[in-house]
């Protein structure tokens, strides 16, 4: 199994025209509400890659909540990955103008309220899986205890630092699989003192700024450059670069969370890193030819026939 431990999200995103200026009130296209986070997409994602998933996922105790069991029910996850706090539920609002520019507030709430108690009470489950994966939307403290947890149990880890923090010492080095995309690579360039070059040139990344994060613990890193595709780094090996799948983007939230479950599951699953980049790949580019996340996660059968 693969065990996801992440965020819950419930966005509210209105389509207008034009942004409101401030203290105006505008009719807007149409308002959608879409329950997500890096937490579910990365479970959703590794759902429907074929593997079984546990995890943990906060909500709160308010009307938002309300949205998580039929999400989980509809993507074929476990119930039992919901854990419910007091407050407020992860929510944000956002809206997206005629040009398809987009502007975003979240509050994480129940999010950051996941303590590294709450995933000790999932120790079975975690040295149980092949997989332990974790993003940025939530505190530091569980994802140590998971990895901590994962390390005794010998089982691979995936860090996506997304959104950007500098990512602690004893995480970075409990971390097997680093996937970072450009903003993060150059968060972290500027952590460790290095050029920021280093971020956005991929033959500099795989020369320096990729083998200098190998120094702290993982033993795989990659970078991911959108419709440029993705640069892997590893310590025994020459940088493995995958270019993107030519497609017509249209939207490309949650290609991100694509792109580092799939790499990761069909690592975990024993592929071979280069077959799994480019399926990740595959996914990437997959999630950007549809609207919103839900919908737009593609299936095994889709990624095997771009893959090929
Ligand atoms: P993030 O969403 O985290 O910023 P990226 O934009 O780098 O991440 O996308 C992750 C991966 O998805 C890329 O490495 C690439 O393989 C794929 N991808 C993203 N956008 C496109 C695109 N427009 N065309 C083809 N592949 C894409």
């Amino acid at each position: 199994p693969v065990f996801v431990l992440g965020s819950f999200v419930v966005s509210c995103s209105a389509k207008v025209a034009r942004f409101p200026r401030p203290g105006e009130s505008l009719a807007a296209e149409t308002v959608t509400i879409e329950p997500g986070g890096k937490g579910l997409n990365q479970a959703i994602m590794a759902r429907r890659l074929g593997a079984a998933v546990e995890g943990l996922l906060a909500v709160g105790d308010d009307l938002a909540a309300a949205f998580a069991p039929p999400a989980l029910e509809r993507a074929g996850l476990p119930q039992s990955m919901l854990v419910r706090l007091d407050g407020a539920t992860g929510s944000g609002i956002g809206f997206t103008d005629a040009g398809g520019e987009t502007c975003l507030a979240v509050a994480s709430g129940a999010n950051l309220a996941l303590t590294a108690a709450h995933v000790r009470q999932r120790t079975p489950a975690i040295a149980d899986a092949a997989l332990v994966t974790a993003q940025f939307e939530i505190g530091d403290a569980p994802i140590e205890a998971a990895f901590t947890l994962a390390r005794q149990a010998a089982t691979l880890t995936l860090l996506n630092p997304s959104p950007f923090r500098p990512i602690p010492a004893a995480i970075l080095a409990l971390t097997s699989i680093l996937i970072i995309n450009e903003t993060e690579a150059r968060g972290l360039a500027a952590a460790l003192g290095r050029e920021q070059d280093e971020a956005t040139d991929p033959d500099r990344f795989a020369r320096e700024l990729g083998p200098a994060l190998l120094k702290h613990g993982p033993r795989l890193v990659v970078l991911t450059r959108g419709a440029a595709g993705a640069v892997a780094v590893t310590a025994d090996a020459p940088a493995i670069v995958q270019a993107g799948f030519p497609v017509e983007a249209i939207d490309s939230l949650g290609a991100g969370d694509a792109f580092a479950t799939t790499l990761g599951v069909r690592l975990a699953m024993g592929l071979a890193l280069p077959e799994a980049l480019r399926d990740a790949a595959a996914a990437g580019a997959l999630t950007t030819t549809r609207h919103g996340v839900f919908e737009a996660l593609p299936t095994a059968d889709a990624i095997a026939l771009m893959s090929g």
